[in-house]
């Protein structure tokens, strides 16, 4: 196997991508890098910068891109990506954000963009029904329940509907989405860097596409 990765994961909200990046990274070993986890935890420690970021993150909006920019080129700049390189989870939204990611990884660049790709009617049903763990972030569904009411199996943190998974603000990311971040699967096709992958149905099916085609694809590159 090619060692490490250097991954960006595309698609919906809701798409799965956390799920299918975690086991990514482990299968690779490389570091999850998601940016919705990385604002979330600035939120949860109150920082300034925390506060300024929940109020986007509540309206369904898109932080600016320079200050996201910032934030991810200071996590890959940390030694762990530098060995082994990266899976980023929800970064770049923006082709303005995807031309910054190229500049940052220079030389050695990307490996792949992968897009999982599932329709925006049945991300709408999955958002609408997705809980979190409001101390480690676990995810559960309305049909996915913790053991014991709303207790987190991981952890016993309170399980709950994160405050940007309302209707209004779901609708608001998926228009978003398809204004903003639809435009980067050009972009990078363009460069010869994108694939899809069908993100419909069982996650361990879903990842076992997703280690072929990105090995496939690794091994016609190198
Ligand atoms: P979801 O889990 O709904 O796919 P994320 O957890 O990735 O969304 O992100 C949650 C919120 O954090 C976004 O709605 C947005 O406000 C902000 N955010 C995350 N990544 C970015 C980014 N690359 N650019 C701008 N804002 C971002
Ligand atoms: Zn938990």
């Amino acid at each position: 196997m090619i060692p490490g990765a250097r991954l960006v994961l595309l698609g919906r909200q809701g798409a799965g991508k956390g799920t299918q990046c975690v086991r990514l990274s482990r299968h690779y070993v490389v570091p999850h890098i998601s940016t919705g986890d990385i604002l979330r935890s600035a939120v949860r420690e109150g920082t300034e910068f925390g506060r300024k970021a929940k109020e986007y993150m509540d309206a369904g909006d898109l932080l600016p891109d320079d200050v996201i920019v910032g934030v991810v080129d200071e996590r890959l700049g940390l030694d762990d990506t530098r060995a082994r390189g990266f899976i980023l989870d929800g970064f770049p939204r923006t082709v303005a954000q995807a031309k910054a990611l190229l500049d940052i990884t220079q030389p050695r660049g990307l490996d792949l963009a992968v897009n999982l790709e599932v329709p925006r009617e049945a991300v709408l049903a999955r958002l609408a029904a997705r809980r979190v763990c409001s101390d480690c972030g676990a995810n559960y569904s309305v049909d996915e329940r913790p053991k014991y009411d709303w207790t987190c199996d991981v952890c016993g943190g309170d399980v709950i509907q994160r405050a940007d998974d309302t209707e209004e603000a779901i609708t608001r990311r998926l228009d978003l989405y398809e204004r903003e971040t639809a435009p980067l699967m050009a972009w990078f096709t363009e460069r010869d860097l994108l694939v899809e992958v069908d993100g419909v149905g069982d996650p361990d099916v879903v990842s076992d596409r997703l280690v072929r085609v990105i090995d496939r694809q690794r091994s016609l590159r190198h």
